[in-house]
């Protein structure tokens, strides 16, 4: 996937929206440093949003603030669950886009940074044309995320069947499939960097 994951400049409203739950009663008094290896999935975001974080990381609370908000697991745990969930989701909103003939979790699939998930093209003659395929990778570690963040990368990883760049196009389309997109994503790394860290149990 293509490196930048960050719709700045976009007017999303993401630092008015993407604050964390009771970040603001939790001072943080140690000088903030957002290349530290903790808020390596945060770049990006505005430095008081990574303030509101660490003070949550070194008040050891990160964990139970993300819990409290997305308390659920979802169900869909199989390759084949997760291929009927997204095909459910390519009927409803992108019907018009190119086949996906795999969607599978891998194991294999480092979550760093911004590369939550992949999507390939693979292409490939058939019949003597050249016919694109489309395969949809989700790593493991979301197999036993809370639903929600399943859900905001099954939305980013469809949006590239019809927008290849993270540009407003496909941040628009993300946000028509899952309206609460930017604060999923946003969240989504708030719990990457807890579970780095051992917050989340
Ligand atoms: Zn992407």
């Amino acid at each position: 996937m293509p490196s930048r994951s960050r719709p700045d400049g976009q007017g999303g409203g993401r630092s008015s929206r993407g604050g964390v739950a009771g970040a603001g009663a939790v001072a943080s008094a140690i000088p903030l440093n957002p290349s530290t290896k903790a808020l390596s999935y945060l770049g990006g975001y505005p430095p008081a949003l990574l303030q509101q974080v660490q003070g949550l990381i070194d008040a050891g609370t990160l964990g139970e603030v993300l819990r409290q908000r997305y308390p659920d697991v979802h169900e869909v745990r199989t390759d084949k669950a997760l291929y009927d969930h997204v095909m459910e989701r390519k009927a409803r909103f992108l019907r018009g886009a190119d086949p996906v003939s795999k969607v599978a979790y891998d194991s294999k699939l480092q979550v760093i940074q911004h590369a939550l998930g992949t999507h390939t093209r693979v292409s490939r003659v058939q019949g003597g044309q050249l016919k694109a395929k489309r395969e949809i990778r989700v790593a493991s570690l979301f197999r036993e995320a809370p639903p929600e963040f399943l859900e905001m990368i099954v939305v980013h990883e469809l949006a590239h069947l019809k927008e290849r760049e993270h540009d407003k196009a496909f941040y628009s389309l993300c946000t028509h499939m899952a309206p609460h997109y930017h604060q999923w994503e946003f969240d989504c790394r708030l719990w990457l960097t807890a579970r780095s860290l051992g917050l989340w149990a």
